[in-house]
């Protein structure tokens, strides 16, 4: 079981002190996730606290309390004031785009591409539905910047290529997450990463962008048997 503490912190950026749920994020996650990585569960709903705002400066960050001077010095920038209060995006979402602008002001493009996608996903619990369009796009673009610098993103180089089939289709790109899967199919994977191209490919054919979790590989195979 999970229990929530509220506990004061100091912001590292300002200084000011305020309240902040305490929830241990080195927790393993468990149980099913979406093709994107999300939990499953009660760890869906932590997603929540996996960042922290400042209400006085708008610092934000996984650990409000840490940081560095050199990502703190973006916060007072108007374009991430703008993006702390967008209205295009829910509060929590901002509070991820923000954190993802930071990463990516100072070359952390793999934290800053999660970032964007832990945004999308609070867009998609909020019926955001465009925006988290926009937070997927960018978080495209972002671990493109992560390969470019040799960042990994993913557990390993398939599971990298699995989530961008994923952020590539869930945007409606089906030709670019197509080609993907197709290019990972001609490889040889672990058993479940081979089938999880197999379903993504399956959800691209027909152009679904909708949220889907790992345990529909069961399903799928199930179906196939089912129709050979
Ligand atoms: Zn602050």
């Amino acid at each position: 079981m999970t229990t929530v503490f509220l506990t004061e912190k100091q912001c590292y950026a300002c200084g000011s002190k305020s309240q902040y749920p305490l929830v241990d994020l080195t927790l393993s996650i468990v149980g099913p996730r979406d093709l994107d990585g999300r939990p499953a569960l009660i760890q869906r709903s932590l997603v929540y606290l996996w960042i922290q705002r400042c209400f006085e400066c708008g610092y934000s960050a996984p650990e409000i309390s840490q940081g560095t001077a050199e990502e703190v010095c973006f916060i007072e920038k108007p374009e991430y004031q703008a993006q702390l209060t967008c209205k295009e995006y829910p509060d929590t979402s901002n509070s991820f785009l923000c954190h993802s602008m930071i990463m990516e002001q100072t070359g952390q493009f793999a934290d800053s591409g999660w970032a964007a996608v832990f945004a999308a996903w609070i867009c998609d619990d909020n019926g955001y539905i465009q925006s988290a369009v926009k937070c997927r796009e960018k978080a495209l673009e972002l671990f493109a910047k992560a390969a470019e610098h040799n960042q990994g993103f993913g557990e390993s180089p398939a599971e990298e290529q699995l989530y961008l089939a994923d952020l590539h289709r869930r945007c409606a790109h089906f030709e670019q997450a197509s080609l993907i899967c197709q290019s990972e199919l001609q490889k040889s994977h672990p058993e479940r990463i081979y089938d999880l191209f197999c379903l993504e490919k399956h959800l691209v054919d027909k152009k679904d962008t909708g949220c889907h979790n790992d345990t529909e590989i069961d399903d799928l195979n199930a179906f196939q048997d089912l129709s050979h």
